[in-house]
C-alpha cells in the first residue's frame, strides 16, 4: 500500500473516529490507503513489523500516525524504529499531542511531516503532492479547516467488524464555544455543526448496518436544542420500531442548560438506551472564574437531580482534583455535593495539562508543578502538596474500582456515610496500606478489604456480611442464566451501565 495510516488506540473498542475521517476524504488516494489500528501495550516491534509488511513494494510509502496524549510516548517509539529500518518512509503525524508546543517533541524531530489541527482535506493535498513529487519545503503544516459541507463524513469506513465489536464514535458538530483553561476545546472559541440532514442520514445507514452503540463526540450536545431533540427524536424513533433490538446513545451534557424541551424528549427513553456524561469539574466558583469556566452551580444542581429522579438516563458525571486556588477541603465540599445528587458515576479526574491549553497562565501564582511527561499529570500545587496529591490519585483509582465499578451498590453507602469524601479517602488510606497497590486487586479480594475495613469501622459483621453477600452475589456468583436475564433488561447498554441500573 502506497498509504498506510496508524493509530495506538487506548483500547480495542475504540475505533478511532480521525484517521477514519482522513480515508473519507482521501479522493482517488483512497485505494491506494490502508488503516492499521493497535493497541497500547503492544510490542513495539510487533507494530513495526506489521506496517513493513503492508509497505509499497517499490516506489514511495507514506506513514501516517495519529498522535495522542495516550500514545504519544508508544507511537514515538514506534517512528523511531521505522526511521532506522526504512528511513524512506514517509513519515507524517497529526493529532493534538503534536499539534501544539511541537517544538522540541522527539516524535516531531523524527518525523518527516507534521500536520497540525484539522487533517481532513490537508492531509489528502499533502499525500498528493508527495507522490506527485513536489513535496512541500517546510515540515510543519498547518492544516486547513474547510466548510463543514466539504467534509466528507466517515462512517462508511466503519467496518461490519467495527459495527459489531467497538464502541462508533459520532460527532454532529466541532468545536466548543466555551472557554475552560484545563481543555483544549477552549481554543476553538465556538463550534461548527455539521449539516444535521446529512449527519441523520449517516446515522440512519449505520443503523441499518447494525450498529447499535453510538457515542457522539461533539463537545457540547445540548448547545442547539433543536438539533439535540431532533438527533434524540432519531434514537427514539429507532426505539418505537424495534424496542426488542434497542440503541445505546452517549451525549456530553453542559449541565445548565436543560430547557423543557429537551427533558420531554429525555424522558422518553426507556432504561438503558441514553448516557449522559456532565462536566461538572468544581463547584468552587472561585476556581471557576480562574480557569474562565462559566457555570451556574445551582442550575446545574436542579438539572442533575432532575435527571436523576426524573429520567433514566444513565449518568457520568466529571470532577476535577488540582485546579489552580482549590484545597483538598473544597474539593471535598464539591464531591460530597455531588454524591448527595447520587449520580451513577463520579469520574474523579486529576488536571492534566494539555499541550497547548491557557491553564499553564496560572503556574508561577498558584505553584503548579506538572509531571513533565505525558499525560503530564498535575503533582502539586500550593495548596496540594505531592503527597497529598497521591492520595488523591489513589483516591480516584479506587473510587473507580468500588463506586464506579458498580459492584459494591448496596456496600457504598455503609462506606460513605454522611461525609462521603472524608470516610471514603480514610477506607482509601487504608485500602494502599493494606495492599500497597491499586492496580489487579481481584474483586473477591476487594470484596473482603471492603468487608474487613467495614467490620473495623464498627460495623457488626453480620450486616456486614449481608451487605456484601448482596453485592457479591449479584455480580459475581451469578448464574450464567441470570446474568442473561440482567442483560436482557437492558439489551443495548453496556455491562457497566446495566450493573449500575440493576443495583
Ligand atoms: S470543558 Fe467542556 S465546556 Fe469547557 S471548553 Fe472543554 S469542552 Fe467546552
Amino acid at each position: 500500500m502506497t498509504i498506510l495510516l496508524s493509530t495506538l488506540n487506548a483500547r480495542y473498542a475504540h475505533a478511532s473516529l480521525g484517521l477514519r475521517y482522513l480515508m473519507a476524504n482521501a479522493g482517488e488516494l483512497r485505494e491506494q490507503m490502508e488503516l492499521h489500528e493497535f493497541v497500547i501495550g503492544t510490542k513495539t516491534t510487533e507494530i513495526v513489523e506489521k506496517l513493513l509488511a503492508r509497505r509499497a513494494p517499490t516506489g514511495t510509502t507514506i506513514l501516517g500516525f495519529g498522535v495522542y496524549i495516550w500514545n504519544v510516548e508508544e507511537t514515538t517509539r514506534v517512528v523511531a524504529l521505522i526511521k532506522r529500518i526504512a528511513p524512506e518512509i514517509v513519515i507524517v503525524l497529526g493529532g493534538p499531542e503534536v499539534s501544539y508546543e511541537s517544538a522540541g517533541q522527539p516524535i516531531v524531530e523524527a518525523a518527516d511531516y507534521l500536520i497540525t489541527g484539522w487533517g481532513d482535506v490537508t492531509f489528502p493535498e499533502l499525500c498528493r503532492a508527495i507522490l506527485d513529487g513536489a513535496p512541500p519545503t517546510q515540515k510543519i503544516i498547518a492544516g486547513r479547516q474547510p466548510p463543514m459541507a466539504e467534509i466528507a463524513l466517515p462512517y462508511n469506513e466503519y467496518s461490519a467488524t467495527d459495527l459489531a465489536q467497538r464502541t462508533l464514535y459520532v460527532e454532529a458538530s466541532r468545536g466548543c464555544p466555551f472557554k475552560c483553561e484545563f481543555c483544549l476545546s477552549a481554543l476553538d472559541k465556538t463550534a461548527w455543526p455539521f449539516a444535521l440532514d446529512r449527519f441523520l442520514g449517516e446515522l440512519e445507514s449505520l443503523h441499518a448496518r447494525g450498529a447499535r452503540l453510538f457515542k457522539f463526540v461533539d463537545r457540547t450536545f445540548n448547545l442547539n436544542i433543536k438539533s439535540s431533540l431532533r438527533i434524540l427524536q432519531f434514537f427514539l424513533d429507532k426505539l418505537e420500531a424495534a424496542p426488542n433490538d434497542p440503541v445505546f446513545a452517549h451525549f456530553e451534557l453542559v449541565p445548565d442548560h436543560l430547557p423543557e424541551a429537551l427533558k420531554e424528549s429525555i424522558v422518553k427513553f426507556p432504561p438503558g438506551t441514553l448516557q449522559f456524561e456532565i462536566g461538572i469539574q468544581s463547584f468552587n466558583p472561585d476556581v471557576q472564574t480562574l480557569v474562565s469556566r462559566r457555570q451556574n452551580d445551582a442550575k446545574a444542581e436542579e438539572n442533575i437531580r432532575w435527571l436523576m429522579t426524573q429520567s433514566t438516563a444513565h449518568l457520568h458525571v466529571d470532577l476535577i482534583a488540582g485546579l489552580p486556588g482549590e484545597d483538598v477541603e473544597s474539593f471535598a465540599r464539591g464531591f460530597d455535593r455531588l454524591v448527595a445528587l447520587g449520580p451513577h458515576e463520579i469520574q474523579f479526574g486529576i488536571l492534566k495539562r494539555l499541550r497547548g491549553t491557557p491553564i499553564i497562565r496560572h503556574t508561577e501564582t498558584y505553584g503548579l508543578i506538572f509531571d513533565p511527561y505525558p499525560p503530564y499529570t498535575i503533582l502539586a500545587t500550593d495548596r496540594i502538596d505531592f503527597a497529598e496529591m497521591q492520595r488523591l490519585v489513589r483516591f480516584a483509582r479506587y473510587w473507580d474500582l468500588v463506586a464506579n465499578s458498580g459492584r459494591f451498590g448496596h456496600t457504598l453507602p455503609l462506606i460513605l456515610g454522611d461525609t462521603p469524601f472524608a470516610r471514603f479517602m480514610t477506607f482509601a488510606d487504608w485500602l494502599y496500606s493494606e495492599t500497597d497497590a491499586t492496580h489487579r486487586i481481584a474483586l473477591h479480594r476487594l470484596a473482603g478489604l471492603v468487608s474487613q475495613w467495614l467490620c473495623l469501622d464498627g460495623y457488626d459483621e453480620a450486616t456486614v456480611t449481608a451487605v456484601i453477600a448482596r453485592d457479591y452475589a449479584g455480580q459475581g456468583r451469578r448464574t450464567p442464566e441470570e446474568k442473561a436475564a440482567v442483560r436482557e433488561q437492558y439489551l443495548a447498554a453496556p455491562q457497566r451501565q446495566a450493573r449500575h441500573m440493576d443495583a
